[in-house]
């Protein structure tokens, strides 16, 4: 039994899951080792002169086999360059995306009407799309889950609020991602907290996540 952890920059490579890490463009070196990697330019990041190479390079690395996706991309209020260049570099993202045809894993901090204001853009509409580490209200998983998005669910579910927990029994379960991103917590405790909420088995969770494992990645999948 393998539980896919749909989103780690602290990949656990001893137990018993399937990790996804995400690389940033400056950050990635040939030779790095890693089960499945996605790549993209983090919002934080945004705010840097060599953007527009990066940009390039995006493109080159993502053309490759090697990243079965683009993230994390996406806006941050609180973080990175200027909300309107955050915008810029997001949409060329989405090109980049839409020209390789690989999903995006988007990580997205109080800029909801712009991330649906982009998805809106015919052009993006049909593109796969994840949501990681969400937070945010149930009526916001509403929305999302009408347009298409997966919902992946991070280290915040466990002693969830209210709240949180009731964005998840929203999401549908072909929808449904979870993951630890940048911490340490082990992935089965995340599955436990969900199996929790959804008043199911972690086995039931993980034969549904691999299956959206599956489902989002696609012919991406070596
Ligand atoms: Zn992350």
């Amino acid at each position: 039994m393998k539980l896919i952890n749909f989103h780690t920059h602290k990949p656990q490579f001893n137990s018993n899951s399937i990790c996804i890490v995400p690389f940033n463009v400056d950050n990635f070196k040939v030779g790095d080792s890693f089960q499945y990697g996605t790549i993209g330019i983090h919002p934080w990041k945004t705010d840097n002169s060599e953007v527009d190479l990066w940009l390039e390079e995006l493109k080159n690395l993502l053309k490759q086999k090697t990243f079965i996706g683009i993230g994390e991309i996406g806006l941050d209020r609180l973080k990175g360059a200027p909300l309107d260049a955050q915008i810029s570099i997001f949409e060329k993202e989405f090109d980049i995306a839409t020209e390789v045809d690989k999903p995006i894993i988007i990580h997205c901090v109080r800029c909801w009407s712009e991330v649906m204001a982009i998805l809106s853009i015919p052009k993006y509409r049909n593109l796969t799309k994840a949501i990681h580490g969400f937070r945010a209200k149930p009526e916001i998983v509403k929305s999302l889950i009408e347009k298409g998005f997966y919902i992946s669910f991070g280290t915040s579910i466990i002693h969830s609020t209210p709240e949180l927990a009731e964005a998840v029994t929203i999401v549908p379960k072909s929808r449904l991602f979870l993951e630890t991103d940048d911490t340490e917590t082990h992935i089965f405790d995340v599955y436990d907290a969900a199996a929790d909420i959804l008043d199911t088995t972690i086995e039931e969770l993980v034969n549904i996540t691999s299956q959206n494992f599956s489902t989002f990645f696609g012919s991406n999948l070596p």
